[in-house]
């Protein structure tokens, strides 16, 4: 009989209600690909938290399973740029949601999604980093392409207690950056200041409808919120600088107006990372294994099994999960 292994799958049944189960599998199961990695690190994003609830439309493929990020090593390999025992790393391109994803304990995968794990990291750093920090790290190259510099001023981060919030004011603050963090979690003051944040704002400052144009307070920032709190970003961002937009935590929509962009010349630059060309992806990565510091790194992760996958997916939605979480598949 085929080895098994563990894999959470999401299924719907006839009334499209979801249901998630913990089953033993084989490759036999897994779709089809050139490239069979044995996941030994993954990681609990919001984006896998809305997959696992069904909270929004993040899996379009059923039976499915989740998980849209993860490292290890290659087991065996029909693509001519991998061999058995290559380390990668894989982020989005539909994996989890389209493509049965991170959380089995192997994967079979189309060979041009991975990058290699660079030499500096292991599975469970990348992880630690995972899309939610990859995702920082374009941020700030986006930032850079704009011709943001530390000489340009205060960087907002919002957010900031999350995974793309907590790994970008950490990034920054090691790039030279002086940092503003807002947050709903005031309480966890010490933690950004630890990461490197200068100063702390309550995320209530930003959340409710503001004027069209406010007193300019930042360079750039990077957002992960959208919704009311992008739009007050935008007016209170100082003339010439950008903005990164990359999420939704409080909402898809945008009520904004022309003001930040006709009258001080700001830019709001969109981020994806599911379908980042490869080049952009390396250029990140590298980026991540020399800017980031270990030990902030560490602060920010936490380790759990792959039997604590669910309920975490359903914590990050609540807000409960601070920084990044690491799935210890080994
Ligand atoms: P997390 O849940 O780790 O972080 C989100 C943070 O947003 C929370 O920790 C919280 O920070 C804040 N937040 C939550 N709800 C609200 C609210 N109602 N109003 C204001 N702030 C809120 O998620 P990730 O960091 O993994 O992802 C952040 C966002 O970025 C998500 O929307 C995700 O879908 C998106 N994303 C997009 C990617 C892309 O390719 N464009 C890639 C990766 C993520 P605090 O407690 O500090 O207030």
């Amino acid at each position: 009989m085929a080895d098994t292994f563990k894999a959470i799958m999401v299924s719907r049944d006839e009334e499209k209600k979801q249901s998630v189960t913990i089953e033993d599998i084989t490759l036999d199961d897994l779709m089809d690909g050139d490239v069979v990695v044995r996941v030994e690190a993954t990681t609990v994003n919001y984006k896998d938290g809305l997959a696992i609830t069904g909270k929004s439309p993040v899996v379009r493929r059923w039976p499915m399973i989740p998980g849209v990020d993860f490292s290890g090593t290659v087991v065996s390999s029909n693509h001519a740029k991998w061999k058995a025992g290559d380390k990668v790393i894989l982020n989005g391109w539909g994996v989890g949601e389209t493509h049965y994803g991170a959380y089995a304990q192997q994967a079979r995968v189309n060979g041009d999604w991975l990058i290699a794990l660079p030499k500096s990291m292991k599975p469970k750093d990348a992880m630690a980093i995972g899309t939610a920090g990859y995702t920082a790290m374009l941020c700030i190259l986006a930032l850079e392409k704009a011709g943001i510099t530390p000489d340009s001023g205060p960087i907002l981060v919002t957010g900031a207690n999350g995974g793309v919030g907590s790994v970008s004011v950490s990034l920054l603050a090691k790039l030279g950056y002086r940092v503003i963090a807002s947050t709903g979690r005031t309480s966890e003051e010490a933690f950004l200041k630890n990461l490197g944040a200068s100063e702390i704002i309550d995320r209530a400052e930003l959340s409710e409808p503001g004027r069209p144009l406010g007193k300019e307070r930042w360079a750039g920032a990077i957002d992960s919120v959208g919704s009311t709190t992008l739009a007050n970003v935008l007016s209170q961002t100082q003339y010439g600088g950008a903005v990164t937009a990359c999420g939704l935590a409080q909402g898809m929509d945008l009520p904004t107006s022309v003001a930040p962009f006709i009258l001080r010349g700001i830019s709001l630059l969109g981020i994806d990372s599911v379908m980042a060309p490869i080049a952009l992806r390396e250029e990140a990565w590298a980026r991540l294994s020399t800017d980031l510091d270990a030990e902030k790194l560490a602060s920010i992760a936490t380790t759990i099994s792959f039997n604590e996958i669910i309920e975490t997916a359903t914590g990050i939605l609540d807000g409960k999960v601070r920084g990044r979480v690491v799935v210890d598949m080994t």
